[in-house]
């Protein structure tokens, strides 16, 4: 599509049609403003629920932690507890051997047996700590859960009583949008949502002092001529808008 070329229609002058597609997008840029705002309220229920989802993916991830710990805790356990024994069993040979060879190492591997299970003992200990913790720290995980529930909640029913008010107000702008497509021929109608859809929702913009508002490009002098005469509906050549003159003083 040629953006230089320019749109010839007849039904309606072309300052009456300027008149409704300016009012028609104004409608459009109003209702897209509440469809944003229903999305935004939208999006911090969003946000509320991941907040949860990440609490609880934590909570699984730490009980499965805490399920290996418990394991390795129980090793060690058993460890202490068969050492333990076989440490009773020496002691007890201990009284009946019968050279200072065979007593001396035998001390020495009680020796041994007595610090390594010191170890052992100390590793079940650090064990205990640390599930301690991994169980304090699911609990609070849990709280912050059932609080961000709470509030979900709470924000649900905001979020949805804002939207209901958004909605009607929707309905109302929309109704009246049906009355000012009727002012606008269907080309330029059709034009105009298409421009819609791919420049963000502005279609039609004003050039003020030879540029275009909508993409601050200057607009070629004789095209801007033709605009200033205002007998057709012109394209900007750079981002394809519909455009309207519109002076500086025009502007706040
Ligand atoms: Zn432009």
């Amino acid at each position: 599509m040629a953006g230089l070329q320019p749109i010839y229609h007849e039904e309606v002058t072309l300052k009456e049609e300027l008149g409704k597609l300016l009012a028609l997008q104004d409608i459009d840029l109003r209702i897209r403003k509440l469809d944003e705002e229903i999305a935004t309220g939208q999006g911090s229920l969003d946000g509320i629920q991941s907040g949860i989802d990440g609490y609880l993916e934590e909570v699984e991830d730490l009980k499965e932690r805490l399920e290996v710990v418990g394991k390795e805790k129980l090793d060690v356990e058993t460890e202490l507890e068969d050492e333990t024994t076989r440490l009773k069993d020496r002691q007890t040979k201990l009284m009946n051997v019968q050279t200072n060879r065979e007593y001396q190492s035998l001390l020495k591997e009680i020796e041994e047996t007595k610090s390594a299970n010191k170890r052992r003992a100390e590793e079940v200990e650090r064990y205990l700590e640390i599930a301690e913790a991994m169980q304090a720290k699911i609990e609070m995980l849990g709280e912050s859960a059932e609080e961000e529930r709470a509030n979900l909640l709470d924000q649900q029913k905001k979020v949805e009583t804002m939207s209901q008010e958004l909605e009607v107000q929707k309905t109302k702008i929309s109704k009246e949008r049906k009355g000012k497509i009727d002012g606008v021929s269907k080309g330029v109608y059709r034009r105009y949502e298409q421009l819609r859809e791919r420049r963000n929702g502005m279609a039609i913009v004003g050039v003020t002092d030879g540029v275009c508002q909508g993409c601050y490009m200057n607009i070629p002098p004789q095209q801007y001529n033709e605009l200033l005469r205002g007998d057709e509906l012109h394209s900007c050549p750079s981002c394809q808008r519909m455009m309207f003159h519109k002076p500086a003083s025009e502007e706040e």
